[in-house]
């Protein structure tokens, strides 16, 4: 049977990642996106178990106590964390997993998990990165600000990651994340391809 590879893609905040999984995933029957847990409010058309599980701090913190999560971290003053059961299953039943995360969460799945695989998704610039973030009109000035903040301290970890992609056009994004997921299923399932035909 075919292995499932874990794939942890890295985006700051604003970096369009949302829009690229979406489409990766709409094209690849094969692939399981995890969907994470966070104590931050959900954004307007953001549903409950579709683009998180929203829960309390409480309730995360209880998750966290019962070794309920893969990785966690926090972020601009909320956890988010990746639920274990549903990517431990579907990694054996052979599907590949997308981990949407930050660089915290990461590093602890490379640790955890040394064969999973990286992809850094870089905005084209800080100031595309800064007007996403403003046109999106959800979050403080505050907020935004953090989060500026925060993804000037996350770019630099794209330098440990196995891959790096710029989301400058959304097609060539989504191509090359697919591509990436391809090369690196065929990588992991070389032997067994070998054998099928010997
Ligand atoms: P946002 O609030 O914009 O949806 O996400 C903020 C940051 O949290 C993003 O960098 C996103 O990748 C990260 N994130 C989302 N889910 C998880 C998770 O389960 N674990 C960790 N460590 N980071 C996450």
């Amino acid at each position: 049977m075919k292995k499932g590879v874990v794939f942890v893609v890295l985006a700051p905040s604003g970096s369009g990642k949302g829009s690229i999984i979406q489409q990766v995933m709409g094209q690849s029957a094969e692939a399981r996106l995890s969907v994470s847990a966070t104590t931050r409010a959900p954004r307007p058309g953001e549903n409950h178990g579709e683009h998180y599980w929203f829960v309390s701090r409480e309730e995360f913190e209880v998750m966290v106590k019962n070794d309920e999560m893969l990785e966690h971290a926090e972020y601009c003053g909320n956890y988010y964390g990746t639920p274990k059961a549903p990517l431990e299953k579907w990694a054996e039943e052979g599907f590949d997993v997308i981990v949407e995360i930050e660089v915290q969460g990461a590093a602890q799945v490379k640790k955890l998990l040394p064969d999973s695989v990286s992809v850094f998704v870089l905005p084209p610039s800080m100031e595309i990165l800064e007007k996403r973030l403003r046109d999106r009109g959800t979050e403080s000035e505050e907020v935004i600000k953090g989060r500026l903040e925060t993804a000037k301290l996350e770019i630099p970890y794209s330098q440990n990651c196995d891959y790096a992609i710029v989301n400058d056009h959304l097609e060539d994004a989504v191509a090359e994340l697919k591509a990436i997921m391809t090369a690196e299923t065929l990588k992991k399932n070389k032997n067994d391809l070998i054998k099928g035909v010997m």
